[in-house]
């Protein structure tokens, strides 16, 4: 019920008012002066506020000031009463957050059309604040599908670059180590070309399962880089560390027990990893990981695929892209697991 706190101190008056507010079907609570008003509006929560200008001790003006400074975002309309057609008393009731006024006595017509604006506004401004909170969460939605990739749900590649630049910066800060693991399916364009596009569709949504699986860590971040290719960001890890989570990553790939008879590796579906790691000092940047992690991976597919191949396996003097790589990745590859 629509509750209506009247305070003025002279009692003819408050009786009154409170006739009239009883007669059209209103709750109706009553103080007689400013400290009252007070404490009865904390109390009792009214959704209107009838309060006059001038009282012995707290004044309306004081009222509402306190009132308007307790109540912050929550708004309850506030009409002032007065006596005197002092223009005046208009304007400091309103700098002092009133929104209406009435002169005394009160006429039943103008107060209930005056409740009825107030009422129509406290509406509007309600259904305001209801959209206003939908859109924001319309905002955050937006905002966090913006960073998702929208095949797999994992961090898309915009994702992907924030989040490596702000790890990268916090493990130099803080001298620990972080690694890093990109991952790229093995002969997925075979894939496509005997199970058809949506089956391979279906295939990087359960492989990208399959890696974020692998990243326990509320830290850790899996990304699609793109294509059929992953990426993982894993804080405070060694690669040493690193290289058993790309174990992991592999056997994850390895119980899906995707059926993959066009590739020459293994009849089912595989991955080709590879490791960086490092603490970074300021001359290691997330271009130098991802270039580290991309020239090991290089290595896993020249070594045979189904592997994963860490950059400090990798020779010191490296091979021009493209051109053969002189590789001793015998320790590389008996590491990783095969499916054959
Ligand atoms: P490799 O073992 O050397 O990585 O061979 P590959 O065939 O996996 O590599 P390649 O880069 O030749 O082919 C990648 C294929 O991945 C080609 C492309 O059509 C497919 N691909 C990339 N993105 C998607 C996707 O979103 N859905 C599907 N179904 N296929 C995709
Ligand atoms: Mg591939
Ligand atoms: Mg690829």
């Amino acid at each position: 019920m629509y509750k209506v706190l009247v305070a003025d101190d002279a009692r003819v008056m408050r009786f009154a008012t409170l006739r009239i507010l009883k007669k059209l079907g209103l709750e109706a609570i009553e103080a007689e002066d400013g400290l009252q008003a007070l404490e009865l509006f904390e109390r009792e929560k009214p959704d209107l506020v009838l309060i006059d200008v001038q009282m012995p001790g707290l004044d309306g003006l004081e009222v509402v000031r306190r009132i308007r400074a307790m109540s912050g975002e929550h708004w309850v309309p506030v009409i002032f009463l007065t006596s005197m057609e002092d223009e005046s008393d208009f304007t400091r009731g309103i700098e002092a957050g009133g929104d209406d006024y009435l002169t005394k006595p009160v006429s039943p017509v103008v107060l209930e059309a005056k409740i009825r604006a107030m009422r129509r506004l406290d509406d509007m401004r309600r259904e305001l604040i209801a959209v206003t909170l939908e859109l924001r969460e319309a905002n955050d939605r937006l905002a966090r599908l913006s960073q998702q990739d929208g095949l797999t749900g994992l961090a898309n590649r915009r994702r992907f670059d924030l989040d490596l630049m702000r790890e990268l910066g916090r493990a130099r800060r803080e001298r620990r180590p972080i690694a890093l693991i990109m991952a790229d399916v093995d002969h997925f364009k075979a894939f496509n070309d005997t199970y058809g596009h949506p089956a391979g569709d279906d295939c990087l949504r359960r492989v990208a399962a399959a890696l974020r699986s692998v990243c326990r860590r509320p830290v850790d971040v899996a990304a699609r880089y793109g294509g059929e290719e992953f990426a993982l960001i894993l804080p405070d890890t060694t690669e040493e560390s690193a290289r058993q989570r790309a174990t992991e990553a592999v056997r994850a790939v390895a119980a899906l027990e995707i059926e993959h008879r066009g590739s020459p590796v293994a009849r089912l579906v595989t991955l080709s990893l590879g490791i960086a790691g490092c603490v970074p000092d300021a001359d290691v940047v997330a271009d130098t990981l991802v270039e580290r992690a991309d020239q090991a991976l290089y290595a896993a597919k020249r070594a045979g695929r189904n592997m994963a191949v860490a950059h400090s396996e990798l020779p010191l003097e490296r091979g021009h892209p493209g051109a053969p790589l002189d590789l001793d990745l015998g320790a590389a590859a008996a590491s990783g697991p095969t499916l054959h």
